[in-house]
């Protein structure tokens, strides 16, 4: 199923340096690691039809949902890649992307596996890698601890911390045209405060 989709890119690596030519224009392009069932990446996408989306998400099992809501409501500027995050510097080219959104990241609360967070600081040396200059990432999140942590990693990474909030969905600045994920729905019904943090590579 997956290894004949056509929302899939299969041999990421083969395109390095040529997203542009995946998509066929030159729109900027926004990566969302650990995009889980594609909603959040596909309401981006469906509100904003002249930037490109890629969806990387490890697990074939999730993937396939995200799959199964393109057939239903395929989107031209949306492609999907399975893969480990921590491989993304074999699959983009320094500046070739323009934005990476983190969505709900997995916590890793023990401190031998802080490395694996998406908001390490060996994170975003490879977001480095592959971002343009000036180029964005944003990160949410339903954990303290999490949030603390990648607070303190974006400067420590030698990114500017351009504006963060501990309650997103009462902060009527930042939370205008906010697209809620799957794990923000669940997690804001149940009372908890959603983290927003925006960081820029220097
Ligand atoms: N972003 C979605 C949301 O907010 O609803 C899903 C959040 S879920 C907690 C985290 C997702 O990230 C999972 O689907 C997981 O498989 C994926 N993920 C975790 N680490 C990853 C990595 N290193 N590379 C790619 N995907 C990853």
């Amino acid at each position: 199923m997956i290894a004949q989709s056509k929302y899939v890119v299969h041999e990421p690596e083969k395109c390095k340096g040529k997203w542009k030519e995946v998509f066929g224009n030159d729109r900027p392009i926004h990566i969302e690691i650990g995009m889980g069932k594609g909603k959040f990446i596909m309401g981006m996408a469906e509100a904003n039809p002249d930037i490109n989306y890629i969806g990387i998400e490890k697990y074939s099992s999730v993937l396939l949902r995200a799959i199964q809501k393109m057939e239903e409501n395929e989107l031209p500027n949306v492609v999907f890649i399975r893969m480990d995050a921590e491989d993304i510097c074999e699959v983009f080219d320094k500046g070739e992307i323009d934005k990476i959104y983190l969505n709900f990241s997995d916590p890793w609360p023990k401190d031998r596996h802080a490395k694996r967070r998406l908001t390490s600081k060996q994170f975003f040396e490879r977001y480095d890698g592959i971002l343009k200059k000036d180029g964005i990432v944003e990160f949410k999140t339903d954990n303290d601890l999490l949030f603390q942590f990648s607070l303190e990693q974006v400067p420590e990474a030698g990114w500017n911390l351009d504006k963060f909030t501990w309650d997103l969905h009462n902060d009527e600045e930042m939370v205008k045209g906010n697209v809620m994920t799957e794990y923000e729905e669940k997690f804001s019904k149940l009372g908890i405060k959603i983290k927003y943090l925006k960081a820029v590579k220097k």
